[in-house]
């Protein structure tokens, strides 16, 4: 019977879907970094993914609030949620900024899995964090764009079918601040993949599907160009809290998930005659771990509402997503030392989620450059970089 709550019941439904993708099923795509592509499928036809698209383009039409949980349950039952998270959080920028057209032509395909928009490529090997150096660029010829240059880090671009660019289309030098001139270009990878596009996969750490891309002399219609030319450093700082409140929701999903197993662990190894988790010195940390998470998810969630409500949310974003990754590596390194020899075994998950739950203190924005924004932008400290 359906609750009164209905978080509780999108809770419900998400962790039923991913209770037909156990543990070993991660294990073994991680094993072979294969693609999670039958839990991406379910996920789709169960309309998760269409969760942020409006009801007018057959979407649920639900708030961050209510994407961050579902992205939040899929960690939480041992699954990896940046599989498919991009579309979430690029959403945003075709959403709020993308012509009439684009939004008749793309979101119902993407509603229905039809079309994929997994891939957001930034990051670049030269530019690192600062983004506004970016060198991939994009010069308007009539009716189309060529795009020459170079991502690094562009993840899921071998399983996506669109890709949301950011390119300079105006050189850094004509500009009067460095955030103008650059813009944001929706790329069919269909047309794209040898035709001026090359895509390389990077091996990582974990299951990440992580590439990087080389532009020589790509063809993009105009009609790809996403809102205004050269204002899409603006577009890209809109998308960014979504991303940060989405991230920190994973982070609470892996979170809860260690601490969830080396609490059952330290109530069931028994060692030296009792539990291991009777000795003070193995449930404390436990007990810490869990207090930080619950902090980290309040602050996930205030930041949530007030995305939600249209108000102004970048502190709350940021410093949910610091937290919320603190918490999360805290929580991770707890579960291994709780396992003691075992936390390192494959097969009790532990040390995968471990490595999978590490990359969100460095991207999507590294915790250093989370904290120069609170230091300038919330405490008036001098600007640093
Ligand atoms: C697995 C994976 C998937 C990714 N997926 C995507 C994706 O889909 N799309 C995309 O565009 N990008 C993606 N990224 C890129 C990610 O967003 C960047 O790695 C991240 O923003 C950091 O940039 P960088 O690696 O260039 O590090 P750098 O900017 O070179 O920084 C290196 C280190 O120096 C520190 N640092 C740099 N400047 C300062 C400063 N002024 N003060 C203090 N510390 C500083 C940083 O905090 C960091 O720890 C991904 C990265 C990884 C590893």
């Amino acid at each position: 019977m359906p609750t009164a709550d209905p978080h509780q019941d999108l809770r419900r439904g998400v962790r039923d879907l991913c209770r037909a993708f156990p543990d070993s099923y991660w294990r073994d795509l991680d094993r072979e970094r294969r693609y999670p592509e039958t839990f991406v499928r379910a996920l789709t036809d169960a309309g998760y993914l269409a969760a942020l698209i409006p009801e007018e383009y057959g979407g649920a039409g639900l708030g961050v609030t209510e994407a961050s949980i579902i992205l939040e349950e899929i960690n939480r039952s041992g699954g990896n949620a940046a599989a498919c998270h991009a579309q979430m959080y690029t959403m945003g920028t075709l959403l709020r900024h993308g012509s009439d057209a684009q939004k008749q032509t793309f979101l119902p395909q993407i509603a229905t899995g039809a079309l994929r928009l997994q891939a957001f490529g930034v990051t670049e090997p030269t530019t690192g964090s600062d983004t506004t150096q970016l060198k991939t660029f994009a010069t308007r010829h009539g009716d189309r764009f060529i795009v020459r240059g170079q991502k690094v880090w562009t993840s899921r671009a071998e399983h996506s079918d669109l890709l949301l660019l950011v390119v300079r289309t105006t050189p850094l030098e004509q500009v009067r601040k460095r955030t103008e001139g650059l813009s944001i270009l929706l790329v069919d990878l269909r047309r794209s993949v040898g035709r001026g596009l090359t895509i390389r996969p990077i091996r990582t750490m974990m299951n990440h599907a992580t590439t990087e891309l080389f532009f020589d002399d790509l063809e993009v219609p105009a009609g790809a160009l996403v809102g205004e030319e050269g204002q899409g450093f603006r577009y890209l700082l809109d998308g960014l809290n979504a991303e940060r409140i989405l991230i920190a929701a994973e982070c609470i999903g892996d979170a809860r998930w260690f601490v969830e197993r080396a609490t059952r662990y330290a109530n069931d190894r028994v060692v030296f005659n009792r539990p291991i988790g009777q000795n003070q010195g193995v449930q404390f940390p436990i007990a810490r771990a869990y207090a930080n998470l619950e902090a980290a998810d309040l602050m996930r969630f205030r930041a949530a509402e007030l995305f939600d409500r249209a108000e102004p949310c970048g502190a709350q974003a940021n410093m949910a997503k610091l937290l919320a990754a603190d918490a999360s590596w805290e929580a991770a390194n707890v579960a291994v030392q709780t396992h003691g020899g075992f936390g390192f075994a494959e097969d009790y998950d532990v040390e995968r989620k471990f490595r999978e739950t590490r990359l969100y203190q460095v991207a999507p924005v590294s915790t250093n450059l989370i904290l120069a924004f609170i230091a300038e932008h919330v405490l008036g400290l001098p600007r640093s970089f």
